[in-house]
């Protein structure tokens, strides 16, 4: 490989000019291995952010980091593989109804998943809160439990895109998480290092989104889209509404159980539409023919949940973690919610305890927020608009607070449009 000097990477980048495939695969080679100082990455960060990268860095990029480690073989399966990736937002809970679902459609999903960071929720904190349940799991379990029950959601290892690892943990401190390219290469070259044949991406827009532009969220989706399709993976895109949260439940435990009632045919209607668009998708991908509207209500895909939960160690029938602690904010004026916003019930969620501020803390599994009211709900004075609850009720008043102007009531009789929830769908 030929050795640049990392200071002439970063003005080159600095006086926006395009970065060669050599240059990307040195800097990424480098400072995956520590040759490369951190004060010279942020650097470089920075001026990505700035000035962005043209599609063919962002391919070469993306390629570094897939190169960093190991690229999964799934081809032992016996079933046609395929898995969704959510770019992250509040309630969020899609991908424990759907990897059953679609495994129950007779695909394979291996749903590499991480933990929760800031406002957005992890969707293996929310697994941990089922008793016995381990997130850990060798390749060949991993292999083993794709090709008997079809569903896997598991940690990804450390040797998946481990120059990822470094850099998101660099980009969180530097500011420079925000940036299309970047945030386009960090999933891509993990999804492709996971092996999947297929990938649904659910591009989240709105309050609680990374992504506030539709604009900017269908370039991050057109961004992947392409770069799947550079790696032989057949890659679509759902635009997602995330300015309110999905269903009632925002937290770990109380969004298994709502994740439990959507797979028994019951659950939140946002939740349902979400998790059968999802699943069309992926099984077209896959080449099967099943609806995962039918395969939903024949029960299916509740056997296919109890499986994939016993195969980790888990027991589907334990109760759940309850808090310790509940308040309930009550609605001082009547009329219909004209605004419900996914960020402010985000933050409340995590100060509660559902998240964690530091990769190091531990969450609550019985903290979070019940909605008890959406967008276009009539409400009365005094009926409940939010539960919360937590194990340490001293983080009570700051989640309270961020509750304040989370909700517009506005008068009786008015009529609230919706936004789709389903906003665009962008494929190869
Ligand atoms: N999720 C990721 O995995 N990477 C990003 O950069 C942003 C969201």
């Amino acid at each position: 490989m030929s050795t640049f000097a990392a200071v002439d990477v970063i003005i080159a980048k600095r006086d926006r000019r395009e970065l060669t495939g050599e240059q990307i695969e040195w800097v990424i080679d480098a400072y995956t291995h520590g040759e490369v100082a951190e004060e010279q990455m942020s650097a470089l960060l920075m001026a990505i952010l700035l000035n962005g990268m043209s599609g063919t860095e962002i391919a070469h990029w993306t390629t570094a980091m897939l190169n960093s480690g190991i690229r999964m073989d799934l081809s032992q399966v016996g079933r046609p593989t395929v898995d969704k990736h959510s770019t992250g937002g509040v309630g969020d809970k899609i991908s424990l109804p759907l990897a059953p679902l679609v495994a129950a459609c007779g695909a394979a999903v291996p749903q590499l998943s991480g933990r929760g960071l800031g406002h957005t929720g992890g969707t293996l904190d929310k697994m941990e809160s089922i008793p016995g349940w381990r997130a850990t799991l060798s390749p060949a379990e991993m292999t083993a439990q794709l090709a008997s029950v079809g569903a896997v959601i598991c940690a990804a290892s450390a040797d998946l895109a481990p120059a990822d690892r470094k850099l998101y943990a660099l980009r969180d401190v530097t500011g420079t998480v925000e940036s299309i390219p970047m945030i386009a290469a960090s999933i891509m070259s993990k999804k492709i290092a996971e092996g999947t044949g297929a990938l649904v991406l659910d591009v989240k827009v709105g309050s609680g989104a990374f992504m506030k532009r539709s604009d900017h969220a269908a370039e991050l989706a057109r961004t992947m889209v392409e770069l799947g399709a550079r790696e032989g993976v057949r890659t679509s895109a759902l635009l997602t509404d995330m300015s309110t949260p999905l269903g009632v439940a925002v937290g770990n435990a109380i969004e298994v159980a709502e994740s439990v009632e959507v797979l028994a045919g019951g659950g939140p209607a946002d939740v349902v539409e979400l998790t059968i668009a999802l699943a069309r998708e992926m099984v077209a991908l896959a080449g099967l023919d099943a609806d995962p509207a039918d395969v939903l209500a024949s029960g299916r895909a509740m056997d296919s949940w109890r499986a994939m939960v016993q195969a980790q160690g888990g027991d589907p029938d334990a109760a759940l973690p309850t808090p310790k602690f509940r308040e309930i904010v009550v609605a001082d004026t009547a009329g219909v919610v004209s605004r419900l916003d996914a960020l402010s019930v985000g933050v409340a969620a995590w100060r509660l305890g559902a998240g964690r501020a530091r990769r190091e803390h531990d969450v609550q599994q019985a903290a979070g927020i019940l909605c008890r009211a959406k967008p276009g709900d009539v409400v009365a004075v005094g009926q409940p608009l939010f539960e919360l609850h937590t194990d340490t009720p001293d983080r009570f008043p700051a989640a309270l607070a961020d509750l304040a102007d989370a909700v517009d009531i506005a008068a009786p009789g008015t009529v609230v449009g919706k936004t789709p929830l389903v906003m665009e769908v962008i494929r190869g």
